[in-house]
């Protein structure tokens, strides 16, 4: 198959662990099995929440299990001019506005709807400056969903048809903070197109955003990928495995084990011997893999 390229994104708000590496082992085995080209993406916007090194220690982390990239990563925190530009189209299609809403005003005007927000759940926007901004404190943009299809339908390759509505599921959602940080919502989309990336494959903690992304690439005019979503590896509280309920940064030392790990949640079986032969076995095995 011509034109596959593929790639691993992580946050660099910490080491690779268990579960992160079954994402970047995913991503790496699809793109090989295509004879595609792989590519790393730090993505480094939510500037508070990384932790400064983590980038090369995942870099590293990776080269000791053999997932090399073929081009030299890129850092989103470079990349804040292309963000500005897609926002402005945005803004300027009338598909962004401002919104001066702080978390306490929105949930006081979903409450006084009655609308009472999940556990863990998407804080719904109620639309308050959806037309004129409220309040003369710093803004944040939203996208606009009311323009989006009713349900939005999108395929994922595991988990098969895939629809969300937007407008009653998620809202109007935020692109750029008021404290001027660019959401993964908008990095994630701009940079996958502009890396001309034509597989996703991620967590599955990540498929619930794919149809606020398949939104933004209409609006922007940018094509839409293929998405593979991975199965999650859980913590002791059977939530997503995180730093919070017991992941442990990836052994360096162990790459093998920790492969064999990552694989074992692919349904790919155990290897032995050298890291090099271990991930020449599963790419052989990847499109064949029947639980993918
Ligand atoms: N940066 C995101 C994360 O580490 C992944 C983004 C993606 O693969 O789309 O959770």
């Amino acid at each position: 198959m011509g034109g596959y390229i593929g790639r691993f994104a992580p946050s660099p708000t910490g080491a690779l662990h268990a579960g992160s590496l079954v994402a970047a082992l995913a991503s790496w085995l699809d793109t090989r099995a295509h004879g595609g080209r792989w590519l790393v993406r730090i993505e480094d916007t939510d500037t508070p929440r990384c932790v400064p090194g983590a980038d090369e220690i995942i870099l590293a982390q990776l080269a000791a299990c053999g997932l090399v990239p073929d081009e030299a990563p890129l850092w989103q925190s470079e990349r804040t001019a292309w963000y500005e530009q897609a926002l402005a189209s945005l803004v300027a299609a009338e598909l962004a506005y401002p919104c001066g809403c702080s978390r306490s005003a929105i949930d006081a005007a979903n409450a006084a709807r009655g609308i009472a927000r999940p556990r863990n759940g998407e804080r719904v926007y109620p639309g308050t400056c959806r037309s004129g901004l409220h309040g003369a404190g710093p803004s944040a943009w939203r996208m606009r969903t009311q323009a989006a299809p009713a349900l939005l339908h999108w395929q994922d390759r595991r988990l098969g048809e895939q629809t969300q509505d937007l407008h009653t599921q998620v809202g109007d959602f935020v692109l750029r903070r008021a404290d001027g940080l660019f959401t993964y919502q908008l990095a994630e989309v701009e940079d996958d197109a502009a890396q001309g990336i034509s597989h996703v494959v991620r967590g599955e903690d990540l498929a619930d955003n794919t149809a606020r992304q398949r939104w933004l690439q209409d609006a922007l005019g940018l094509p839409a990928p293929q998405y593979l979503h991975t199965p999650l590896v859980r913590g002791r509280n059977g939530e997503k495995l995180s730093k919070q309920n017991g992941a442990h940064p990836m052994d360096t030392g162990h790459p093998l084990a920790a492969l064999n790990a990552a694989a074992a949640v692919l349904g790919l079986p155990k290897q032995v011997g050298t890291v090099g032969d271990a991930l020449a076995a599963w790419t052989a095995a990847w499109l064949w893999n029947q639980s993918l």
